[in-house]
């Protein structure tokens, strides 16, 4: 096993304006499950490319453990690669798939019957070991593509989108899988993904590029709670942070948010948190909430400082809540368009807010409710750069 240490790793493709992958410094510890993720075209199977030797690295280095691995060849590596074609030979049986790699490094047959029945019982794979590819199901042929991979006790996995090939109930079942399955090897892998949902629940911790620039690395904890910036924030999070302008207005225990025609009263304990909120008195800002920040409000809370009204527009009730969609006063702040979102209509002159709900509310289409915002969770920014207002 071996850490993995990207230093200043650069590409640039002859003929792009933006480099793919744009001085991106991240260490991946020994044993340690990392997920890169981001929008498509964000430079993640570049970066994986490079790590694994087959993309010419522009500029910077790639360490694995404590060799420098820029000009060695990628069979030298110690690497294994999963990629989302499983690229499984048809014609030969399971055994011989996850054989492959050893049967070409001319290993002795009696150690590679061992290896293989390991990996088999792993991935419970003993009852198909004679079948070809074809005779298997997808989420098989995907067991069989990490088996090939493990026989071989490399060093690091890296994994480019493994799961994208399945259907949904599927996808769930091998994420569960392949992350069991890394926790009990303890190998160093690297998984790319656009699946925010995979990174998520995944990884030890999360790196999240854009335009080839490392935005944030960090526990998906910390991601979810703690984002850098707006991208980061609307990326993370399904349904996506709610993010509006806004402006900061008062001093001291009567500092509010300005959201549209509401003043919502700022909380002494975010106050005390954030002392840098005060430079931004009077300026304009981006505040972000979450859809499950915000909630029905009761007939005792409507009226208090954190309440506002809003018109129900959609209302999807997935049995374990709801989700609905709102229409405020305020101002979106659009970091992140979505196609499906802006079919769903919003009322002239508000700004559509997403809630999730509990399974009890009973909201319907066109009512007006009062939803409570819980202050203490919200999120600020700072409107010119998007990067969080910490201190
Ligand atoms: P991702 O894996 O995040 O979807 P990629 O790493 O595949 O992104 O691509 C990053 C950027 O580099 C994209 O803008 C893509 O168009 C560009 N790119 C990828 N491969 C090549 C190539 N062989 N030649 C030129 N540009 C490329």
């Amino acid at each position: 096993m071996a850490s993995v240490t990207l230093q200043n790793l650069t590409k640039a493709y002859a003929g792009g304006t933006l480099k793919a992958v744009d001085n991106v410094s991240i260490e991946v510890q020994d044993g340690e499950f990392l997920v890169l993720v981001g929008p498509s075209g964000c430079g993640k199977s570049t970066a994986l490319r490079m790590i694994a030797g087959l993309e010419e690295i522009t500029d910077g280095a790639v360490w694995i453990g404590d060799q420098f691995v820029n000009d060695v060849h990628p069979k030298d590596r110690d690497i294994a690669m999963v990629f989302q074609s499983y690229a499984l030979y048809p014609h030969m049986s399971v055994y011989d798939n996850i054989a492959f790699p050893l049967q070409i490094a001319r290993m002795p047959k009696d150690e590679i019957d061992k290896r293989v029945a390991e990996a088999a019982r792993v991935l419970e794979l003993e009852a198909y070991l004679k079948r070809r590819p074809g005779q298997l199901s997808g989420g098989q042929r995907q067991r069989v593509a990490m088996g090939r991979a493990i026989v071989r006790k490399p060093s690091v996995f890296l994994m480019d989108e493994p799961l994208s090939n399945l259907d949904a109930k599927l996808r769930v079942q091998m994420r569960a899988e392949i992350a069991s399955l890394q926790y009990r090897l303890g190998v160093t892998t690297i998984y790319v993904t656009h699946d925010q949902v995979e990174a998520m629940t995944m990884g030890h911790r999360v790196a999240l590029l854009k335009d080839g620039v490392l935005q944030q690395i960090d526990t998906p904890s910390n991601i979810y709670n703690k984002p850098v910036n707006t991208f980061v924030a609307a990326f993370i999070g399904a349904p996506t942070m709610n993010l509006y302008w806004a402006t900061l207005e008062g001093q001291g225990d009567g500092l509010g948010v300005r959201l549209g025609s509401h003043l919502v009263k700022m909380p002494a304990q975010v106050r005390a948190e954030h002392p840098g909120l005060g430079r931004y008195a009077g300026k304009r800002i981006i505040v972000g909430i979450r859809p499950e920040d915000i909630t029905e409000a009761d007939d005792s809370q409507a009226g208090t400082a954190d309440c506002i009204t809003a018109e129900v527009g959609l209302v999807e009730a997935l049995g374990s809540d709801v989700i609905v969609h709102l229409g405020i006063d305020a101002q979106a702040a659009d970091i992140r368009s979505s196609d499906s979102l802006d079919e769903i209509k919003v009322e002239e002159g508000k700004s559509r807010c997403v809630a999730r709900f509990t399974a009890k509310s009973s909201v319907r289409l066109g009512q007006t409710v009062t939803v409570r915002l819980d202050t203490s969770r919200m999120h600020y920014f700072d409107g010119e750069t998007g990067l969080t207002i910490l201190d």
